[in-house]
């Protein structure tokens, strides 16, 4: 096996728990390396452990583990065994069984949607041992059908081609029940792997907070509107998507439900045309998209955050219920609550905050990689 060495900056960082080496801490090897498993030796020659190398990317190395550990197939069953063991306890049909480096699995996604998977391979260093990876999640996972949701940007920064493929037979839409909800889902044309898994348990809670008039504005394909549904008088669901919008209703029939209706709108026009006119909601979810796309934006996108939460405080009945989103990595935890506060100061409202949210419990973030952390939310409730 190649073995690579890197600066001690970099055996520092994966000493204390990163697992990542940037190419400004590898010592170039003298001739070129192909991407694939490597063995990484700090400067004095000692190992620090097995990698997947990336030749072009930045993020040059991902360290799979420490010392002198063979990659073999039964390493990467085990990793996929202990990974599905960790979520043995969660009831829905559908939820993410691999949180790449929180899982061990550097650059791996795996998402279970009933009896099938979807997987992403995000590192060049991972496309190279593909055969590998997938053998050991028909092995440990066994799933009828495997989608590769290789379409993700971040590819190109690998140099990896974007495409979409299917491994056996995949219907159209997949059916899931997650919090007592059930959805068709379309692994080969959704969003991320076909739904926002990260949202799970979120999209339950809104489920037990749900009464009156509900609103849930970028509701995509209804994860929140769904569950709100069950608690509601009644939800309406906006988006801008009209494909979005129309699988909303279909999964709204296949749970019987009938007081859910749809609105394909700009969400910031609806939430301010609303304040101005007289009706007001009892619950209401914003979950828009990352406004931040980079760290230059992110005044930007707080200003727009700031915006939709102002309007949905002001659109509050009292004693109302907002879950309030933001998946902008860019955007800290400390600034999502500021720009919070500052929106509860305009509003006039005494608002409250319930709980702080963040993604389910499938999704962790690791403490030792800053990078792991996007999405956080908060509930909030608005006084008499
Ligand atoms: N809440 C969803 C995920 C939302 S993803 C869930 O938990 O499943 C963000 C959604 O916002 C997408 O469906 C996108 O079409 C929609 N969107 C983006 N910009 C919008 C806008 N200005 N107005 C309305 N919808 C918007």
């Amino acid at each position: 096996m190649t073995s690579i060495v890197i600066r001690v900056r970099g055996a520092r960082r994966w000493a204390r728990g990163h697992p990542w080496v940037y190419r400004s801490d590898v010592l170039e090897p003298p001739s070129p390396v192909e991407a694939g498993i490597v063995r990484v030796l700090d400067p004095d020659g000692a190992p620090l452990g097995p990698a997947l190398y990336s030749p072009v990317s930045e993020i040059r190395l991902r360290f799979l583990d420490r010392g002198e550990v063979e990659i073999d197939a039964a390493w990467w069953e085990r990793r996929l065994r202990a990974a599905l063991e960790r979520r043995s306890d969660i009831g829905d049909t559908a939820f993410r069984i691999v949180h790449a480096e929180a899982d061990g699995l550097p650059s791996l996604i795996v998402d279970r949607y009933g009896p099938y998977v979807a997987v992403q391979l995000l590192s060049a260093g991972l496309e190279a041992v593909r055969d590998d990876v997938l053998g050991a999640i028909r092995t440990a996972i066994a799933p009828a059908g495997i989608v590769l949701r290789n379409d993700v940007p971040i590819r190109a920064h690998e140099d990896l081609p974007r495409e979409i493929e299917t491994l056996g037979d995949v219907p159209d839409g997949v059916e899931v029940t997650m919090g007592g909800v059930r959805t068709r889902i379309d692994l080969r044309a959704g969003q991320k792997t076909g739904s926002f898994l990260d949202q799970r348990e979120n999209h339950s809670l809104a489920g037990s907070v749900a009464r009156g008039r509900g609103l849930d504005a970028f509701c995509y394909e209804g994860g929140f509107a769904l569950h709100m549904a069950a608690g509601c008088e009644a939800v309406l669901a906006v988006d801008q998507s009209e494909r979005a919008l129309a699988r909303v209703l279909e999964n709204a029939s296949l749970n019987g439900l009938d007081n859910l209706r749809t609105l394909e709108a700009n969400a910031f026009d609806v939430l301010g045309e609303t304040e101005r006119g007289s009706e007001r909601f009892d619950t209401i979810v914003l979950d828009p998209p990352a406004f931040a796309r980079s760290r230059r934006s992110v005044p930007r996108a707080l200003t727009g955050y700031k915006e939709i939460n102002l309007r949905a405080m002001r659109l509050l009945t009292p004693g109302g219920s907002l879950l309030s989103f933001s998946c902008s990595y860019h955007v800290s935890r400390g600034a999502f609550e500021d720009m919070l506060a500052d929106a509860a100061g305009d509003s006039g409202r005494r608002i409250a905050v319930v709980r702080w949210l963040g993604a389910s419990r499938d999704h962790p973030a690791m403490l030792t990689i800053p990078e792991s952390s996007y999405l956080k939310g908060a509930w909030l409730t608005a006084a008499e």
